[in-house]
């Protein structure tokens, strides 16, 4: 049985262990524990070196009834700042941080909901196929641990990742390709008193090129874009040499975004060409989106799941990136299902209970349904 009390103590243990990006060892520690003392035999793969990091993803095999359908259920270890010293309030239903840092329900709500449905199928001896669960490091701010994850190594046909928000069987079915671009514009240095007659201002290049770039913000119902930082300069009185740039493109359309993306930085070159500037720039596809059909196997899996655990169903397309999207780029269909975190990257940040017991009896039912799918 789904075990309320065991759940919340299980998250609160999660949500009081700090798991910055790249320092999630005493997490990746706790739960190789965890798994281990439900009999299982997790590893941790070696992610934590070639990212910089203290810890690599654990991953575990859950054996089930073979020739069945092999799911793959993920949650992060890593939490946002300010995430040191999380002392989680329990107020009724509703669990809440203390208002210095994140609650870290985000996404320690998806690792307490997957230990709680795997230990109570095992307690109850429920019958399911072979189950992968993944913990990764660095998801918050590049995907870091489910880019480096050896596909190689599991073989599931669908994914669930338990990494989002709102009424539980919520799920997000797409989300957008993206891209993230930097542009450095090269002047030409000079004495601002003395000669500014010789010097060519990056700064300047820089501006003119975004004051009136194309497609800024929301491009269209499923796209946008922005410019989230710029630098330049290094004192008042130097005709400033460099200025760079930097912004990102989002579509779930992968046509869209690279016309988009291609628009946006020949207006740049264009713009700074006809100024006697020259501008460098890098593009770099961060993570592939995902656009899953309504009549996949993995939404009718869905579709029956909460049906069977009498949950309205709310599909929906996100604008954010997360592991899901890595994993769907991997060629294995991967949904992301709510866990009812709430303000998430916030001081704010709270979760009811309720819904992490909800979300539960929604993987059971997700893992039992699959019994009835062909592989
Ligand atoms: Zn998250």
């Amino acid at each position: 049985m789904i075990n309320r009390d065991r759940l919340t103590e299980s998250f609160l243990e999660l949500v009081r262990i700090d798991s910055l990006s790249k320092k999630e060892r005493d997490m990746a520690d706790h739960l190789l524990k965890r798994l281990r003392e439900m009999g299982l035999e997790p590893y941790e793969d070696d992610t934590g070196s070639k990212i910089g990091g203290n810890a690599g993803n654990v991953i575990c095999r859950v054996p089930g009834i073979p020739g069945k359908p092999v799911l793959l259920l993920m949650a992060h270890m890593d939490t946002v700042d300010p995430g040191i010293g999380k002392k989680p309030v329990v107020d009724g239903d509703l669990i809440r941080s203390d208002g210095t840092t994140v609650l870290g329900g985000d996404d320690a709500a998806g690792i307490a909901v997957i230990l709680e449905t795997i230990g109570s199928l095992k307690e109850d001896g429920i019958s399911h196929g072979d189950l992968y669960l993944v913990f990764t490091v660095a998801e918050e701010g590049g995907l870091f641990g489910a880019r480096n994850l050896d596909i190689s190594k599991i073989p599931a046909d669908y994914a669930f990742i338990l990494d989002d928000e709102g009424p539980i069987a919520t799920a997000a079915i797409k989300a957008p390709f993206y891209n993230r671009f930097k542009a450095t514009f090269k002047g030409r240095a000079a004495h601002a008193g003395l000669e500014p007659e010789k010097g060519l201002n990056a700064i300047i290049l820089a501006s003119r090129a975004l004051s009136e770039m194309p497609h800024m913000g929301r491009i269209d119902e499923e796209s946008t874009s922005n410019i989230g930082i710029i630098n330049g300069g290094i004192a008042r009185n130097i005709v400033s040499e460099t200025c760079t740039v930097e912004g990102e493109v989002r579509s779930i359309h992968e046509d869209r975004l690279e016309q988009y993306t291609k628009e946006i930085l020949d207006h740049i070159r264009e713009v700074t060409e006809k100024q006697g500037g020259h501008v460098e720039i890098e593009v770099e596809r961060m993570y592939p989106g995902y656009n899953l059909e309504e009549s996949s196997p993995i939404i009718c899996l869905l579709k029956d799941a909460a049906k069977k655990a009498g949950l309205p169903l709310n599909l929906h397309a996100t604008g954010g990136g997360s592991d899901t999207n890595v994993i769907n780029g991997y060629g294995i269909p991967a949904v992301d299902i709510s866990v009812g975190m709430d303000r998430v990257h916030s001081t704010e940040e709270r979760i009811r209970i309720s819904d992490m017991e909800k979300a539960c009896h929604f993987l059971q039912a997700i893992i039992t349904t699959a019994l009835t799918y062909n592989r």
